[in-house]
C-alpha cells in the first residue's frame, strides 16, 4: 500500500496566536510552507514507489535527501502547531513541568535562556528542539533546515521554528524578539503530555 501524508487543520484559528504571531504569517506558514513539505514528502515517496513498480533505477541519494528534508519538515511543523495555543497574557506553566525543568536545568530561567540562545544562534534556517532520551533526560539542540543535527532516537518535546518564514512578516530580521515573545503561546500541557509518554 502506498503511504502518504496530509496537512492537518490547526488546533486553533489562524488569528489565535496574535499578537505574538499574526494571522497572515500563520495562514501562509500552514497553507503554503507546511503544505509544501507535505507535498514534497509525498512526491519523494511516489518516486520510490513508481521505481519499485517499474523496476527502474532512480537517483536514490537525491530522492532520499528530498524525503528526509520534506518529511522532517512536515513532522516538525506538526509538533510546532501542536505545542502552541491561543495567546493569553498570563501563560502559566504547570507546576509539574516547572519542577521537571528546574531539576534538569537548575532553574526555569536557565531552561528558558538556554532554549532562547539556541534558537537565536541557529545558523540560517532551522529549529530549536527540547528532546528527551529513554531515561527522561532533557537536552536542548538545534536542527538545521529540517534534517541536520537532530539526535536520532531522542523524542522531541517542544519545538520552535526559527526559519524566517515563521516570523519575518511580524518581526523582520529580529529573530530574538520573536523567540522571546513566543513563550506566551506555548501550550505547556501538550509539552507535559509529550514528556510523560
Ligand atoms: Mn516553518
Amino acid at each position: 500500500m502506498k503511504e502518504s501524508f496530509s496537512l492537518k487543520d490547526l488546533p486553533y484559528k489562524y488569528d489565535a496566536l496574535e499578537p505574538v504571531i499574526s494571522k497572515d504569517i500563520v495562514l501562509l506558514h500552514h497553507t503554503k510552507h507546511h503544505n509544501a513539505y507535505v507535498q514534497g514528502a509525498n512526491k519523494a515517496l511516489g518516486m520510490l514507489e513508481s521505481a519499485r513498480q517499474e523496476g527502474r533505477e532512480i537517483d536514490m541519494k537525491a530522492v532520499l535527501r528530498d524525503l528526509s528534508f520534506n518529511l522532517n519538515g512536515h513532522l516538525l511543523h506538526e509538533l510546532y502547531w501542536e505545542n502552541m495555543k491561543e495567546y493569553s497574557e498570563e501563560n502559566k506553566i504547570n507546576t509539574e513541568l516547572l519542577e521537571i525543568l528546574t531539576k534538569h536545568f537548575n532553574s526555569y530561567d536557565n531552561f528558558q535562556r538556554e532554549f532562547e540562545t539556541a534558537a537565536k544562534t541557529v545558523e540560517g534556517s532551522g529549529w530549536v528542539v527540547l528532546f528527551k532520551d529513554k531515561e527522561g533526560n532533557l537536552f536542548i539542540n538545534q536542527v538545521q533546515n529540517h534534517n541536520l543535527l537532530g539526535i536520532i532516537g531522542f523524542k522531541p518535546i517542544l519545538v520552535n521554528d526559527v526559519w524566517e518564514h515563521a516570523y519575518y512578516l511580524d518581526y523582520k530580521n529580529e529573530r530574538g524578539e520573536y523567540v522571546e515573545r513566543w513563550w506566551d503561546v506555548v501550550n505547556w500541557s501538550v509539552v507535559l503530555d509529550r514528556l510523560k509518554v
